[in-house]
């Protein structure tokens, strides 16, 4: 048996309907993307128009990985090129977070109050958008946490707060987890590798998820996959898991 020490975990969660809820109000939940409205409405229209086009490709049992990879590239691509071209702000951001359909499962804040307390990283893999997620992080659960890292596309505003350019790679649905080992680096260097009693704890909500950590070195350690599907279950169960391999080994 490997007893565990408080630091030797960590956590890579998905974002959408993972960590947030699938149902709010009675209704579907938004996405990190989905409730972006810019200022000018005409490209939230364009956008809205891309979804139509492409949503259903995505999901295409027709179109192989080759080709839907190319269009996930493209949807992605001019998605954001009309944020840009449309002028995006980071108070529309602000004010869309305010007004969006989104909230958290019971639990999240617990969750990630229990692994800062333990200096234990949270990495929130996300195709969507990390500003975005940052600022549900801020409204919703109205702390930040030290630990926890987002690894999506990244936007960069000039000084009068205005979107003009991405920063990185791009990141959509069918490649999110190619890019983990850059994006991650930062959290790797302050911790060192990771090695056979390190554990990580993979949250998410669909089987795409499970392939969150394949771009990190992290095979020789024992990989716990804790796959949580849509009925908006609260993360006590999480927690408990978490906090008993923690204490008392695997
Ligand atoms: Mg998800």
């Amino acid at each position: 048996m490997v007893v565990l020490t408080d630091s030797c975990y960590r956590v890579i969660a998905d974002f959408d309907a993972t960590l947030t809820m699938f149902w709010v109000n009675g209704t579907r939940g938004q996405t990190s993307h989905g409730l972006l409205q810019q200022g000018n409405p005409d490209y939230n229209a364009k956008r809205q128009q891309l979804y139509e086009y492409y949503h259903p490709l995505e999901f295409s049992p027709n179109i192989g990985l080759e080709e839907k990879t190319k269009l996930m590239e493209e949807w992605w691509g001019k998605a954001h090129g009309l944020l840009v071209e449309g002028g995006l702000t980071y108070d529309s951001i602000r004010q869309s977070v305010a007004n969006a359909n989104i909230a958290f499962r019971e639990g999240v804040c617990e969750l990630f109050e229990f692994l800062e307390e333990r200096d234990a990283p949270v990495l929130i893999f996300s195709a969507g958008l990390a500003d975005i997620i940052e600022e549900v992080l801020r409204q919703k659960l109205h702390r930040s946490f030290k630990n926890v890292r987002i690894v999506s596309n990244r936007m960069v505003f000039d000084d009068d707060g205005r979107l003009v350019t991405f920063k990185g790679k791009l990141i959509h649905s069918l490649n999110k987890n190619e890019h983990a080992l850059d994006m991650a680096a930062p959290v790797h260097e302050r911790l060192g590798d990771m090695d056979e009693e390190n554990q990580c704890f993979l949250l998410g909500d669909h089987t795409g998820d499970l392939g969150m950590s394949d771009g990190l070195n992290y095979e020789p350690c024992q990989i716990s996959v804790l796959l949580i599907t849509w009925n908006d279950a609260p993360m006590w169960g999480v927690i408990k898991l978490v906090s008993h391999m923690c204490s008392s080994g695997r």
